[in-house]
This record gives structure tokens, C-alpha cells and sequence, in this order.
């Protein structure tokens, strides 16, 4: 269980959390939800030690995660995506898959999953040589998200994977965050499209300017008067 227990947090002298609670179980799709600017990205960001934590406490199985480094969470298996996909862009797929599974160094497991996650990304089995850059949106959400699958996280965290791309390929990109997660990849979602979140989610949060206002299983959410007013 990743757990965060009254986080403030933010950047520089500039807190975006005041407080901020929240759980995800092993092996649940969780989201988060809210407008632009209440703190989603910044909630990832904390738990991965890109934004500083000044009170409160981040958890993973019930040791200390707060204030570390993104390497520091990797190694505990945890991965972020960022909303940037952050890839080499002169680099070709299959080096970026590579530098994905790195950190688990030369072995057949790291080889078997370079061939599996291909067949869960068939665009980028054809790409394979292609420089990262030449791809299109959708295809580099792909990648951004094979690269991270590489490492084996036990924790996937996505920020906003359905940022800027066509619906038909938003449909693709949940249809996969569909099949990987379950008890081997948990799940903490970003996303500005709550309705499709809440589709695939066991259960969501809504933060409004850096504190959770709501939460409840993703059908509760789905039929709840506030949310519908304000996310869908
Ligand atoms: P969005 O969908 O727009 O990314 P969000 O809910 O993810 O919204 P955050 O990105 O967490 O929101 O931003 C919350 C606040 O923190 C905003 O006021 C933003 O300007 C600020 N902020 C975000 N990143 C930084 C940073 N690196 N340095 C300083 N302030 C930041």
C-alpha cells in the first residue's frame, strides 16, 4: 500500500498540498481528479521526491518514502510518467525501452519483458529503430509508458496519459492501462478526462487546490451530483 498522510508539499517556498491524504492498495487502478492547477501533477511529483514534502508522511508498505530521489522511488518500485513523457528524443524506441530496464542490468527476464511489452505495443514493435522524436503524440505516450513498464514497477503512477492526443488513440492507451494493471502493476492515474478515469478505475479522489474534497469507489464518483457538476 502506497499511503500519503497529511502531506504538505510544493516547490520552493510555494506549498500546492495543504494536507493531502490518500491511499492506494496494491493492486487497484486508482485516480485522482480535479481542475488545472489544483495539485494532481504535484501530488506524483511528491511522492517521487520531485517536490519537497515540508509535513506529513509518504509510505510505501509502511517504510518512509518522503523527501527521497526518483531513482530512490524507482529502486522501491515505484515509476512516474510524467505528463512531459520525458524521452530521448534522438534515441531510438528500442534504446529508450532499454534505458527503461536498466536499472534490473543484463538478464533474460529483462529481455522476455522487452518482447512482451511489444506485443502489448504493436506500434512500437514497427518502430523500433525509429529516433523517439519522429513518433507521433499518441505513440510517444506509448513509449513513455513501455519505458517505465521496463523497470518492472510495482507502482505505475500516469500523469494525464490522454494530454493532447485523438480520441481514437486515447481509446488505445486505456484500453492497455487496462490489461497491465492488476496484482503485479498498481495504478495512481492523472487525468483531466474524469469520465474515462473513472471507467477503468476501482476508485477515485478529487483534489481541489491542494486538499482531497471527495473520494469514493469509481461507480460512487461516477454517479455523485458534485462530480458530475464540476469533472464530467
Ligand atoms: P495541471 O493539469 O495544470 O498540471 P495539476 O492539478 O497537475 O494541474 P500542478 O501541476 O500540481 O496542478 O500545479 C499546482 C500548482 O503548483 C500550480 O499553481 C503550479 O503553477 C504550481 N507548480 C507546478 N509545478 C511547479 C514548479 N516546478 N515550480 C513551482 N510551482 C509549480
Amino acid at each position: 500500500m502506497l499511503s500519503l498522510r497529511n502531506v504538505r508539499a510544493g516547490y520552493g517556498g510555494k506549498e500546492v498540498l495543504h494536507g493531502l491524504n490518500l491511499a492506494v492498495p496494491r493492486g487497484a487502478v486508482v485516480t485522482l481528479l480535479g481542475a488545472n492547477g489544483a495539485g494532481k501533477s504535484t501530488t506524483l511529483n511528491a511522492i517521487v521526491g520531485l517536490a519537497r514534502c515540508s509535513d506529513g508522511s509518504i509510505e510505501l508498505d509502511g517504510v518512509p518514502l518522503t523527501n527521497g530521489t526518483p531513482d530512490q522511488a524507482l529502486r522501491r518500485g515505484i515509476a512516474l510518467v510524467a505528463e512531459q513523457r520525458e524521452l530521448f528524443g534522438g534515441m531510438s524506441v528500442s534504446d529508450n525501452l532499454r534505458l527503461g530496464g536498466l536499472l534490473r542490468g543484463r538478464s533474460r527476464a529483462v529481455a522476455e519483458d522487452f518482447e512482451k511489452l511489444l506485443d502489448t505495443f504493436p506500434r512500437l514493435r514497427e518502430r523500433l529503430a525509429q529516433p523517439a522524436r519522429t513518433l507521433s503524440g499518441g505513440e510517444q505516450q506509448m513509449l513513455a509508458i513501455a519505458r517505465a513498464l521496463m523497470a518492472r514497477p510495482a507502482y505505475l503512477l500516469l500523469d494525464e496519459p490522454s494530454l493532447g492526443l485523438a480520441p481514437r488513440i486515447v481509446d488505445e492507451i486505456f484500453d492497455i492501462i487496462r490489461r497491465i494493471s492488476g496484482e503485479d502493476t498498481t495504478i495512481l492515474l492523472v487525468e483531466q478526462n474524469a469520465m474515462l478515469a473513472l471507467e477503468v478505475a476501482d476508485y477515485g479522489y478529487v483534489i481541489e487546490t491542494g486538499e482531497i474534497t471527495f473520494e469514493g469507489d469509481a461507480d460512487a464518483l461516477r454517479g455523485s451530483a458534485a462530480v458530475q457538476e464540476s469533472y464530467l
